[in-house]
């Protein structure tokens, strides 16, 4: 029997066996071990950032960068209802509200005309998520944000490596975060990362993601942190993927551009836009949205696909519509139009690192045959 298309393998082949043989010849194994901090050193670099705060994964990223900015109860968060479910929890566990805002139904990122509406006396920050590969529309994001005195969390968890008119993704938050899962473009199996220029939060989020440890007085704590540590182990992986960034990008704008060329004439696909006025797009997974002329959904058409061996990914389900948020009498009456139909309509196909040519060709292919 043929064998199933994965929806995502990533790329191993550089030096990570090496500094993984390292790691446990040398006894470095827990999060003290120097890959650490050059892995920290590295990648914030990359993204022109100061800081880097290697942490457990990229959900914990957020809740550490949201509570460093002292964001808590009574403040509210302008975020996308888009999203994966991290980003809302972690503004909900530091005890703030979350402030929802619909999809531009093109780049498929929050919709920037609409952020200004959603500003009241309690809005702490606006948390920006850089959706599938092209990234948000920063400039005037930064504009509403000066003019209203807001700070800016930039969710770069897709988007190592992406730039917005030349400059990094991650380079543009106040506090910026990654994710460094193995569906990222680089990754560590588990990982995230915290980026700043500022020392202070920088700080703020070593204490809290060190369970507040106080310097030179240990196992006496003035406030209340995490065990968020990343350890030599998985930072060992993320200095040798960051070492192959550039290359990676390279690799996933091929498998995009390859997509495109296979499937721009098929009349039932919406799909990602090639490119922006700021950003070419860097097809962190490639996504398409079933368009009005087909008569089936999302789920028919990836059950289709299951039968003839492609792995396929759901787009994420809004945060207005989760059933935990509705039963915490959040977002009742809400509705994003431009979301719900992109959760209703839109999957994503195999775009793994690891992906050839050929499987690509077969894919593109079979996607054709559940059309008809
Ligand atoms: C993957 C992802 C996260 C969460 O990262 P984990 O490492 O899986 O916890 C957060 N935000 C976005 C946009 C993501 O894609």
């Amino acid at each position: 029997m043929e064998s199933v298309i994965p929806v995502n393998e990533p790329l191993l082949n550089g030096n990570e066996k090496q500094y993984l043989i390292n790691c446990i010849e040398t006894g470095w194994i827990s999060s003290e071990g120097p890959y650490v901090t050059q892995f920290e050193e590295c990648f914030s670099a990359k993204v022109n950032q100061k800081y880097g705060v290697a942490v457990s994964n990229g959900s914990v990223a957020l809740e550490t960068a949201v509570l460093a900015l002292g964001i808590g109860k009574g403040d509210e968060v302008i975020m996308p209802t888009f999203t994966i479910i991290s980003c809302a929890a972690a503004i909900i566990r530091a005890g703030a509200k979350p402030v929802l805002v619909d999809s531009d139904p093109e780049t498929w990122n929050i919709d920037v005309n609409q952020i200004a509406d959603k500003i009241t006396a309690k809005t702490k920050a606006i948390l920006v998520v850089h959706i599938y590969g092209l990234p948000v529309d920063l400039d005037p994001i930064i504009a509403i944000a000066a003019k209203n005195g807001l700070k800016i969390i930039e969710d770069a968890a897709q988007m190592h490596g992406q730039t917005y008119n030349q400059k990094p993704c991650g380079s543009f938050g106040d506090i910026s975060v990654f994710s460094f899962y193995p569906n990222k473009l680089i990754t560590t199996g588990e990982g995230g990362m915290i980026v700043t220029d500022n020392p202070e939060l920088a700080a703020k989020c070593r204490s809290l993601r060190n369970l507040c440890f106080m310097p030179g007085k240990r196992f006496y704590h003035e406030e209340l942190g995490f065990n968020f540590r990343m350890t030599n182990l998985q930072a060992a992986l993320g200095l040798a993927q960051v070492e192959r960034m550039d290359e990676f990008v390279k690799i996933k704008r091929n498998i995009g551009q390859k997509y495109h060329q296979l499937l721009h004439q098929e009349p039932g696909l919406q799909l990602p836009l090639p490119s922006t006025a700021y950003a070419a797009n860097i097809y962190w997974v490639y996504g398409i949205m079933l368009t009005k002329e087909v008569e089936f959904n999302a789920v028919a058409a990836m059950k289709k696909l299951e039968i003839l061996n492609v792995q396929t990914r759901p787009f994420f389900y809004p945060m207005h519509l989760q059933p935990v948020f509705r039963k915490m009498s959040l977002f009742q009456e809400e509705r994003y139009p431009v979301a719900e139909k992109m959760a209703e309509r839109g999957f994503y196909i195999p775009s793994g690192m690891a992906i050839t040519d050929e499987q690509i060709d077969k894919v593109a292919a079979r996607l054709k045959t559940i059309l008809i």
